[in-house]
């Protein structure tokens, strides 16, 4: 009998963990061909300035179009191309392609790019920054790196010179999704951001929490003292917009302003449904 449940067990687990790491080779194998069959896509964010009403630039977000599972989201490839050593040129990808697409808005708006912790542990990410500039045209201060806090957690040393060695190159320099991390006050005297990017957690729970609107407010008081911009992130409604500049963010961004959208159906202006916030 026990020999019996034991071959049961076996025939009823082993191929499914057989098909679970099987499904996980086949998208490695897949994720290595697809930037040579042209698999991935830059979609646009745009990021509100507050007190001009406007957009002031747009986050870079990376897409893959899979040609039988369809759209695969970056929080499911993202961390495959960091295992398999393939961030690097995907990312390289990213740089070049965002600053290209950049030179063709109007001057004042901005790209921002998505940076992996993994980018920073290779050391061409210095010349790869350059390099996308150089071939772009684009002037470094309409760049925008977004780091996130877990950068600062490897090699700190390390990471905060490339940092100033970016920053040197006049490139500007977020911290992504502020507040989730363990030590995030300590990240911000590692490093002078020139932006804080308040995580979307704070925005989704604003109307339900009290807390939330206090956190938001004096991150937008800290950043204001230190001189950086702050942004809300994943803000989806009037209410939340409302809330969120009352608490002296300077910019938004969320599904309330816009999805994120190929490069081709950008307009570059606002809905003229999007009331403008009353600021001090
Ligand atoms: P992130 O940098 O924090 O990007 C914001 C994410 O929130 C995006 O998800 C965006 O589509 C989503 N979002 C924006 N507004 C709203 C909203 O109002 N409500 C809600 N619920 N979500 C909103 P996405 O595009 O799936 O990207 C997920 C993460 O993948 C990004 O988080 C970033 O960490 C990473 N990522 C995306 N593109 C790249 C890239 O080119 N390179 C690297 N290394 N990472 C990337
Ligand atoms: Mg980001
Ligand atoms: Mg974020
Ligand atoms: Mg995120």
């Amino acid at each position: 009998r026990a020999k019996a449940d034991g071959r049961a067990t076996f025939r009823f687990f082993e191929p499914e963990m057989d098909a679970e790491l099987q499904a996980r080779r086949s998208l490695e194998i897949d994720l290595r061909k697809a930037l040579a069959n042209r698999e991935f896509e830059l979609f646009f964010q745009p990021q509100v300035n507050v007190r001009a009403n406007e957009i002031g630039g747009y986050e870079a977000l990376l897409r893959w179009r899979h040609p039988e599972r369809g759209m695969v989201s970056p929080g499911d490839f993202i961390p495959i191309a960091e295992d398999i050593g393939l961030i690097s040129s995907l990312g390289d990808w990213v740089l070049e392609q965002a600053c290209m697409t950049a030179t063709a808005w109007p001057k004042g708006i901005k790209v921002a790019v998505n940076l992996s912790p993994v980018q920073f542990r290779n050391k061409t990410l210095v010349q790869s920054v350059s390099r996308a500039l150089a071939r772009s045209g684009l002037a470094p201060d309409r760049l925008e790196l977004e780091v996130t806090e877990s950068v600062l957690l490897q090699d700190n040393e390390l990471t905060v010179a490339t940092l100033h060695q970016l920053r040197r190159m006049g490139v500007r320099i977020a911290m992504d999704d502020f507040g989730t991390g363990y030590s995030s006050l300590s990240y911000l005297r590692s490093f002078p951001f020139d932006k804080i990017k308040i995580d979307q957690t704070f925005v989704r729970e604003l109307s339900s929490r009290a807390d939330c609107l206090a956190i938001v407010r004096s991150i937008a008081g800290l950043g204001a003292s230190l001189g950086m911009s702050t942004v809300a992130e994943g803000v989806e409604t009037e209410d939340q917009f409302l809330q969120i500049t009352a608490a002296g963010c300077t910019e938004v961004q969320g599904f309330y302003f816009g999805q994120p959208k190929p490069a081709s159906e950008l307009t570059h202006t606002l809905a003229a449904t999007k009331r403008k916030a009353e600021v001090a």
